[in-house]
C-alpha cells in the first residue's frame, strides 16, 4: 500500500508504518499543484488542517481508497464526493481534544490579564503597568457553544478554576458534569466568556452575527478555538470597536492562511495560527491513531 503523507505527523509513526511493510512517502508541505501531480500513484493519503482534499484532487486519484484526517473537523476533505467515489474518509477525533482545550483555556487567562499586549508594550520598551489592569477568572461565567470531546474538556478545566460554566449544544440538552445545560439565548446573556467548540457546518455558519454579538453582555470577551467561518468576522470587528465586545482570541479564521486582515489592527484581539492541536503530545496521539489505521487496512488488505 502507497501512503502519501501531507501534513506533520509524528516521526515514529511513520517510522512504525514502514516497519509493517506500508510504503510511505511524507511531504508535508506538499502544494496543491504538486499533490494533483502526485495523488494517482497512491491508495491512501494523510492530512491535518493544512491540505485540502477537493474534487480536484479526487478527480485525479484512481488509486486513493482512502483520506485520514489526522484530527477532527473533516471541511478540507470533500467528503461526500470521495464517499461517492467509494473511497473511505477516517479521522481520529479525540487525539487532540486536551491541547485544544489547554489552548481555550490560555486564551481565558490572556483575555483575563492582557499579557498579550503586555509584552508587546515591554518590546517597545514601555513601562505602562497601569494600562493592563485585569480581571480575575474565577468567580466569572463561562459559556462553552458546543458540548463535545473539547467542550466538555474545556468545561472540566473551567470548573477547577471556579468558574460558573454553563453549556448550549444543539444535540445535547443535558445533565452533563462540570456545567449547567441552558438554552442558547440563556447563555449568551449571562457569560462573562464565550468559548466555541462547534464543528463548521451549513446550520453552523456565522452562527456568532451581529444579532447574537447584540444579545451577549456589554464588554463579553469570546474565544474561537473551532473554525473561522463561526463567527462573523465583520461583525467581531464591528463589536470590539463599538465596546460591545471587549476582547476576543482566535485560533481560527473563514480565510487560512490569514493576510492583512482588520482584525488585528485592533488591540483587543489577540490569536495564533489555527495551532490548536500543534502540541508534541497530540502530534504523538494523531500519529499513533494514523498508523494504526493504516496499519490495520494493510493487514486486513483492503488496499
Ligand atoms: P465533537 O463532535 O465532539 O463536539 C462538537 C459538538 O458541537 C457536538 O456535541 C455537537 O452536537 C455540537 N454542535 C454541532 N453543531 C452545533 C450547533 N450549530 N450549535 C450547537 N452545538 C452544535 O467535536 P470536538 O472534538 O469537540 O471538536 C469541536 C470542533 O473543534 C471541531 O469540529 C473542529 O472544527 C474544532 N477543532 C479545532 C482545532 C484547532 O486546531 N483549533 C483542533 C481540533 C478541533
Amino acid at each position: 500500500m502507497k501512503v502519501l503523507i501531507c501534513d506533520p505527523i509524528s516521526t515514529s509513526a511513520v517510522q512504525r508504518m514502514r516497519e509493517r511493510g506500508v510504503e510511505v512517502t511524507v511531504d508535508d508541505t506538499i502544494t496543491p499543484e504538486r499533490l494533483v501531480e502526485v495523488i494517482p500513484a497512491y491508495h491512501a493519503v494523510v492530512v491535518r488542517s493544512r491540505t485540502k482534499i477537493r474534487k480536484n484532487v479526487i478527480d485525479v486519484a484512481p488509486n486513493l481508497k482512502v483520506i485520514v484526517r489526522g484530527g477532527v473537523g473533516v471541511d478540507n476533505i470533500d467528503q461526500e464526493y470521495a464517499q461517492a467515489k467509494g473511497i473511505k474518509v477516517l479521522n481520529t477525533p479525540g487525539a487532540s481534544s486536551d491541547s485544544v482545550a489547554e489552548l481555550a483555556v490560555a486564551y481565558l487567562f490572556a483575555l483575563a490579564r492582557p499579557i498579550v499586549q503586555a509584552t508587546e508594550s515591554l518590546r517597545a520598551d514601555k513601562w505602562e503597568k497601569a494600562k493592563f489592569h485585569g480581571t480575575e477568572i474565577q468567580g466569572k461565567t463561562l459559556g462553552i457553544i458546543g458540548v463535545g470531546r473539547i467542550g466538555l474538556a474545556v468545561a472540566r478545566r473551567a470548573a477547577a478554576l471556579g468558574m460558573h460554566v454553563l453549556g448550549y449544544d444543539s444535540r445535547t440538552v443535558g445533565p452533563v458534569p462540570f456545567m449547567m445545560m441552558v438554552p442558547l439565548a440563556e447563555l449568551l446573556a449571562r457569560a462573562d466568556y464565550i468559548t466555541l467548540h462547534i464543528p463548521l457546518t451549513e446550520s453552523s455558519h456565522h452562527m456568532i452575527d451581529a444579532a447574537q454579538i447584540g444579545k451577549m453582555r456589554k464588554g463579553i470577551k469570546i474565544i474561537d478555538c473551532a473554525r473561522g467561518g463561526v463567527i462573523d468576522e465583520d461583525a467581531l470587528y464591528d463589536a470590539i470597536v463599538s465596546g460591545q465586545v471587549s476582547g476576543a482570541a482566535l485560533d481560527v479564521f473563514e480565510n487560512e492562511p490569514l493576510t492583512d486582515s482588520k482584525l488585528f489592527s485592533l488591540p483587543q484581539i489577540i490569536g495564533s495560527p489555527h495551532m490548536g492541536a500543534s502540541t508534541a503530545e497530540a502530534t504523538e496521539r494523531i500519529g499513533d491513531e494514523v498508523a494504526d489505521i493504516l496499519i490495520g487496512i494493510s493487514v486486513e488488505g483492503w488496499v
